[in-house]
Formats: structure tokens, C-alpha cells, sequence
């Protein structure tokens, strides 16, 4: 990745800590521009009186914003880099600033796949609503990548994007559209701000239209989640490297098989961890209680643990056969293979207990 072709729009920060007169200011950085903390800390302090300090902890995502620790240091403004505002309060005032690349990847490696996929997307809608067809034959035919049956309206272009190349979807829309596909860029609720921004724990965009996508980003997070949670083929092509590929069924498959491994592994299991992310945008207290009732009406016991981060060094120890992630969602699909024992989302919870049915397809453990 090269750091130097991203843009840091520090401008409105510092016009807001000349105007307030800020002292002290805290800055939070993705993970992936950490490297950078140093240069911008050195830029606030010269165009400003203000200090700045750091929020060195690891940074996931707007959901993980710093508040009351740095509020009893005396930091008076949070600066949150390269994520945007999502529907959640910190407590603290926050000024959001965008990062953006300036990548800009040729189409052409990509129309292969998406000429694919969009005839995949057109044989699963041209198989209609076939009136002659059993119920158990219609479900078979539609299934999509997650084993729902859902049927498509339209076979429409999805395009989406991780926030620093969201810029880049107004001149890839026109680009789209004159090689022949018809392009919708999915505005989403309240967890996110832009049309076409995706998160780890968010794919609220996506409707019936749409019968494929295209993700401008890097790695395959958000692609997992996307797929995972729309069932619907996908292309990737990475700003950063102009490299395409596509997210292949055979690993949805396997992600799949190792979910169903774990949910079958915590149906014997009597005590429960269940997790409760102290991030202000991962905490999900009521649904953590009412993973906490399920267990008991099923006679089985469930312990709240509250952490701010998750990780198998901090729980593995804990005397239960299984947790129940409600932090991030990511950390039960992505990195189940680290921890000793099942880790496993609410909607695994509930099949487990044969009160959801896996049959029906698998559900995404979104955060609306
Ligand atoms: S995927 Fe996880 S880290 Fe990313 S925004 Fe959602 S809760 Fe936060």
C-alpha cells in the first residue's frame, strides 16, 4: 500500500480547533494508517496551539470511539480518521475526517467476472415463479450462495466500496453503465452514511434488485460479509494493486461448514460465555439478556462477560463450554479457528437450541 497516495483532509479539524480553541485533542486511526499517526500529529500541532495525543488502542471501525477515558485525560475533541459517523453516541464531540486513495484501477480486468455473474443472477431470476413446482423443488432452485431461497426482481450491478474509494463510484457507475450493465449504488440505514459504503457488520443496502456486485476495496472482509449476508455472487477489484478476482463460492462454502461444525459442537454445551462489547457501537446489551433468557429456558447457564476487546488470550480460560459472541460480529465468523472452544453468533445460538432452523438458510449477524 502506498501511504503517500492517500489524502487526509485535515483542513475542517483544524479550522474547528482554531475556532473552539481547543488545548488538547485526541486523534484515532485505523489500524492500517497508524504509521502515519506521527506525521498528522506533527501537522495538528503545527497549524494549531493544540496537543495532540494518540488513542493508540487498536481501531476497528467507527463503532470504537474513544470516550470516557479520554475525556478524564482532558481531551476536549476527538479526531476519528478514515471512518464515517455511524448511529451511535460517544459522549464526546468527535469531527469525523475522510481518507481517500487516489487509485484509480482499470475496468477491464473485472468485466469477466461480471458478465458472470450477472448471467448467474439472470438463470436464478428467469427461473421465475414457476407455478407447477413443489415447494421444496421451488426452494432448491433459488437458493442462493447462503441456502436461502430469495428471488430476484431485477439482475442489477450492486456497487459498493470501502470508504476511502467510495469517490471513485460516481465515474465507475458511468464506466459500468457504458459497458452495458445497469448499475445501482445501495444507499443503506442508519449505520452508515454514504450510498455504497459497505461495513464489516453492515449490508443494509442491498434489496431484490440487485442480482450481483462489485466491490472496489481490498481484502476480503467486507467480501465475506457481503456474500455471507446477500448470498449473491461477487467481483472484487483492489484500487491499490488494480487486481480483480472474485469471492468464490467454494469459500462461502467452506465458511459454512465450519459455522454448522460450531453450531453443532455447542448443542452438547451446558455453560455459556456470552460476550458483550464495551465499544459504543458494538454493545449490544439487550440482545446479550436475551441470549442470557434463551439458555436458562433451555436449562443451560449463561455468563455475561463484558470486555472492551476480544480475544483468545482473555477468555479461553473461563470455566463455560462455549461463547456467544454480540460484539463485533466479525470476531465469531473471522476468528473462530483461534479460540479453544465454540464461538459461536446469536442466530448460531438459536439454531443450536433448535429454535432458529438452519435449513432456512444462514443469517448474517448484522448490527442495524
Ligand atoms: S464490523 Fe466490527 S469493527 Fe467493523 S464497524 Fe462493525 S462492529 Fe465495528
Amino acid at each position: 500500500m502506498d501511504l503517500d497516495r492517500h489524502d487526509f483532509q485535515l483542513d475542517e479539524l483544524v479550522e474547528r480547533i482554531k475556532a473552539d480553541d481547543h488545548r488538547l485533542v485526541a486523534l484515532q486511526v485505523p489500524e492500517g494508517l497508524k504509521m502515519q499517526a506521527l506525521e498528522m500529529m506533527d501537522a495538528i500541532e503545527t497549524d494549531t496551539s493544540a496537543k495532540v495525543v494518540l488513542a493508540a488502542d487498536p481501531c476497528y471501525g467507527a463503532c470504537d470511539l474513544v470516550h470516557d477515558k479520554m475525556r478524564m485525560m482532558g481531551v476536549e475533541l476527538v479526531a476519528h480518521m478514515g471512518h464515517s459517523q455511524m448511529n451511535i453516541d460517544s459522549g464526546m464531540p468527535t469531527q469525523f475526517i475522510d481518507v481517500t486513495y487516489d487509485g484509480d484501477p482499470d475496468l477491464a480486468s473485472v468485466l469477466p467476472f461480471l458478465h458472470a455473474h450477472r448471467a448467474m443472477a439472470e438463470a436464478r431470476r428467469e427461473e421465475g415463479t414457476p407455478e407447477d413446482l413443489t415447494e421444496e423443488e421451488a426452494q432448491a432452485r433459488f437458493l442462493d450462495a447462503v441456502g436461502r431461497s430469495a428471488t430476484l426482481t431485477d439482475t442489477k450491478l450492486g456497487l459498493v466500496g470501502s470508504i476511502q474509494h467510495l469517490h471513485l463510484l460516481p465515474q465507475f457507475t458511468e464506466r459500468l453503465e457504458a459497458a452495458g450493465f445497469d448499475v445501482v449504488v445501495p444507499m443503506g440505514g442508519a449505520r452508515l452514511t454514504f450510498p455504497g459504503q459497505v461495513l464489516g457488520c453492515n449490508y443494509s443496502g442491498d434489496d431484490d434488485r440487485i442480482g450481483h456486485y462489485l466491490f472496489l476495496g481490498s481484502g476480503d472482509f467486507h467480501p465475506i460479509g457481503l456474500v455471507l449476508h446477500t448470498g449473491k455472487p461477487l467481483a472484487m477489484l483492489d484500487p491499490y494493486t488494480g487486481d480483480a478476482t472474485e469471492m468464490s463460492l467454494q469459500r462461502i462454502e467452506r465458511i459454512l461448514r465450519q459455522r454448522f461444525g460450531l453450531i453443532v459442537a455447542s448443542q452438547e454445551a451446558e455453560r455459556f460465555g456470552i460476550l458483550i462489547g464495551e465499544k459504543p457501537g458494538q454493545m449490544r446489551r439487550t440482545l446479550a439478556l436475551r441470549m442470557k433468557r434463551l439458555l436458562e429456558q433451555h436449562g443451560k447457564r449463561g455468563y455475561l462477560l463484558a470486555l472492551e476487546h476480544v480475544g483468545p488470550e482473555l477468555i479461553d480460560f473461563y470455566p463455560v463450554d462455549a461463547f456467544v459472541n454480540t460484539a463485533c460480529p466479525r470476531i465469531a465468523i473471522d476468528d473462530a479457528v483461534k479460540y479453544a472452544k465454540p464461538l459461536i453468533t446469536p442466530y448460531e445460538l438459536e439454531v443450536a437450541l433448535g429454535e432458529k432452523e438452519w435449513n432456512d438458510g444462514y443469517q448474517f449477524d448484522e448490527i442495524p
